[in-house]
């Protein structure tokens, strides 16, 4: 592998390519090595992959930067003249789906082809004839639904996952099409979309992105992206729902979770209260609702391992056996401590319910109710 070639075709800021591939690991995935850049450097994705056989580039998605207060924050992050598009964000998990020599493959956010999302992609989406015309360009989904290894977010309408295309991206330099000719694109083909809530100016975005939004809390979704009109600048903002959702799920594993994790999402619905919270009820109802979702969770936690019950995510999978099987395996292989729940088959499909034991929440909670100190 020629890395000189490979830094000026990723068109990495490094100055040299052993600076960016320190960063890169080797790994064999789907009969193929791959080498897989495992954060975001000089200029080039997280989880960006180079398949060795193919010398295929298959870029990361790039981070989306946050506002935390609507009214300043739409206008200055737009250009003036440009077009500001507000689409729904989902609560999901984010699938790069590329054609490798012809094959379809569903990449994660990290880097790793997913046995289970690639066989459910191949399965729920016309891959075959998208990438016959168009085998250069990746497909960024959203996998969302009640029965996905990785989130769990109920949807209205999805039993257990379905596909949303969010973006569609040239696979090696992850230039994006614009919004317009995208959405064109995925009706072309009938993949399913995010609601999209309007197109404004950036002075005029911010009362459309508000009610958006009030729109979504009271669905209890998650929020928006924004997007320029070419598709190129991103920036997310979300619901209080979201907020505390996401602070409900930390503290049931309250010893998995950085702190970070936490005083993030106290920040952002401390700055969306000052803004949007008009009266005193208003935020004592916010504070009401922040409160129990630290401290109803973490009690639940604490209780279940003194009853010896098994903390973690859950998760329910459902497919042909074979891919179950491998997803297993694909698990078991990122080291994450899996118990099966139940295993059962359905219509001739593996239906598996799982828990990813969160071990450092069990092992600290049994300690300090055995009298541990601090
Ligand atoms: P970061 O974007 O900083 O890496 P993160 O990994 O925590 O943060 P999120 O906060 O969930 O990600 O926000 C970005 C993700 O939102 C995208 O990677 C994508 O998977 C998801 N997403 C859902 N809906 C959309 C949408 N309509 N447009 C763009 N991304 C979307």
């Amino acid at each position: 592998m020629d890395r000189d070639e490979y830094l000026e075709r990723l068109g990495a800021t490094a100055e040299t390519p052993e600076d960016l591939f320190e960063h890169v690991e080797e790994r064999s995935t789907a009969g193929r090595t791959h080498h897989v850049l495992t954060a975001a450097r000089h200029g080039v994705e997280r989880g960006t992959v180079i398949v060795e056989e193919t010398e295929a580039i298959v870029r990361g998605y790039p981070s989306i930067p946050r506002i935390l207060v609507l009214g300043p924050g739409v206008p200055s992050f737009f250009e003036d003249g440009e077009t500001v598009v507000i689409e729904e964000k989902l609560d999901g998990f984010n699938v790069r789906i590329a054609a490798v020599d012809g094959e379809p493959l569903a990449f994660t956010r990290s880097g790793y082809v997913c046995p289970y999302t690639t066989g459910r992609a191949r399965d729920c989406l016309p891959l075959e004839e998208f990438f016959a015309t168009h085998p250069e360009k990746t497909l960024c989904a959203e996998l969302v639904g009640p029965e996905t290894p990785y989130s769990t977010h109920d949807y209205e309408g999805i039993d257990t996952h379905e596909f949303l295309v969010f973006d569609v991206r040239d696979r090696e330099t992850g230039t994006p099409l614009a919004v317009d000719g995208r959405r064109r694109l995925c009706e072309e083909y009938g993949f399913t979309q995010p609601r999209l809530f309007g197109r404004a100016a950036p002075a005029d975005a911010v009362g459309p992105t508000r009610a958006a939004i009030e729109e979504l809390d009271a669905a209890g979704r998650e929020g928006v992206v924004l997007k320029s009109a070419d598709g190129e600048r991103l920036v997310k903002y979300t619901t209080e729902t979201q907020h505390h959702e996401e602070l409900a799920y930390a503290f049931s594993l309250p010893f998995d979770h950085g702190r970070d994790f936490v005083f993030s999402r106290i920040v952002r619905d401390a700055f969306q209260a000052a803004e949007s919270d008009a009266d005193d009820d208003r935020l004592e109802e916010r504070a009401h609702d922040l409160g129990e979702s630290i401290l109803r969770p973490m009690v639940s936690a604490i209780r279940a391992v003194e009853a010896g019950e098994t903390i973690g995510e859950r998760h329910t999978v459902r497919g042909d056996p074979e891919t179950i099987g491998a997803l297993l395996d694909h698990l078991h292989d990122q080291s994450l401590t899996v118990d099966l729940e139940s295993d059962r088959r359905v219509d001739g499909e593996r239906v598996v319910e799982f828990v990813k034991v969160a071990e450092s929440s069990r092992d600290r909670i049994r300690y300090y109710l055995g009298g541990g100190t601090r």
